[in-house]
């Protein structure tokens, strides 16, 4: 069995809990020390002159807090914060439609802001630039464009596809943060804040197991926490301890380096069809059947942080420590236990 620990996918009930545990001020949020600085200080001089704050756009793969950024930021410039995304936003009138409702230095949240359709881009650019958006009246011969002007707001747009972003979007932005991964230490941190309040005793070597599992991201740590308490729950005395920790962990199937299926099967693919590589980026993507970008931007660079691969300028090659990990022989074959 596999836990769906998937950070990009999250069901209902997952959004729940996730709002239950999202940090509402940068005193509560780990990690990201470096943006979480700036922003404070874009924060207190927005509020100090009392204007909106510049437009940010957050980047970095799922999961990582771009969502519960931009609601601490809201929480921060004291204001409301109204949340869309890309595809959703399907014609200029629905982004009229929120952009025309928000009050003063409100902030307007689009996730996915990489998948916005270029007419509602387009028309996204004087509402950034001068808070005025052009309406059409009527149709046919009497149709005509009326301008409105909007109440100042602060754009936040977050992507896990930067490069897919046109570059008068991008330059629209003052503001550009790139969220990186969490270290085990810190997601051992996020952990053990989230089962205070979620009232489940834990360990801290069992935080630390959980934390080491769940590729660098929040979303996983959290889910994962979640698993775990149900097999504590059930199998155990309701304590998360390391024993109980490493039991669910092995019966959920959860990777020792927190790797997720697309992860393996990218290393897989490099090892079993093209001998551990160089190969290219476009080569890898054909065989397991995902988009280059997304390769690129989303499972590559976890991978390489990891040090599962490496660029190199022949293409992209996987490390010894990858045939370990996978239990291959440097022959791409699969090894024994004994
Ligand atoms: P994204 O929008 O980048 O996909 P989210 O902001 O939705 O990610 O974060 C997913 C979950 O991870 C949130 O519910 C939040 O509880 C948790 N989380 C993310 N970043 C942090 C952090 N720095 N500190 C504590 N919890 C975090």
């Amino acid at each position: 069995m596999n836990a769906n620990l998937d950070p990009e996918h999250i069901s209902n009930n997952d959004l729940e809990f996730e709002k239950q545990l999202r940090p509402l001020e940068f005193s509560d949020f780990k990690g990201q020390d470096k943006i979480v600085e700036n922003l404070k200080i874009f924060v207190k001089a927005a509020l100090m002159r009392g204007e909106s704050m510049d437009h940010v756009l957050l980047h970095g793969p799922p999961g990582l807090g771009k969502t519960t950024l931009s609601n601490i930021l809201a929480n921060e410039l004291r204001v409301n914060v109204k949340i869309t995304s890309g595809p959703v936003l399907d014609k200029p009138g629905d982004l009229a439609g929120l952009l025309t409702n928000l009050e003063e230095n409100d902030v307007l949240f689009i996730d996915e802001i990489h998948r916005l359709s270029p007419i509602v881009e387009e028309y996204l650019y004087s509402a950034m630039e001068d808070f005025r958006i052009d309406i059409m009246l009527d149709k046919g011969p009497s149709a005509r464009s009326v301008q409105i002007s909007l109440n100042p707001f602060t754009l936040v747009g977050a992507t896990t596809r930067s490069g897919l972003l046109t570059s008068p979007l991008r330059a629209r932005f003052g503001i550009t943060c790139l969220l990186e991964y969490y270290d085990v230490k810190l997601l051992a941190h996020i952990i053990t804040r989230s089962a205070s309040i979620l009232n489940i005793p834990i360990e801290a070597k069992a935080a630390q197991e959980i934390a080491s599992r769940s590729r660098g991201t929040p979303r996983i740590a959290n889910a994962l926490l979640r698993r775990v308490r149900d097999f504590a729950q059930v199998k155990g005395n309701g304590r998360i301890d390391i024993e109980i920790t490493n039991f669910a962990l092995e019966a959920l199937n959860i990777d020792t380096y927190g790797l997720d299926e697309m992860d393996n099967k990218i290393l897989c693919t490099i090892i079993d069809k093209f001998n551990g590589g160089p190969v290219g980026l476009n080569t890898i993507a054909t065989a397991v059947g995902e988009d280059a970008g997304t390769i690129e931007e989303v499972y590559e660079p976890f991978l390489i942080k990891e040090g599962f691969l490496q660029r190199t300028q022949r293409g992209r090659e996987v490390t010894p420590l990858a045939y370990t990990h996978l239990n291959k022989d440097s022959q791409g074959k699969q090894g024994f236990f004994f």
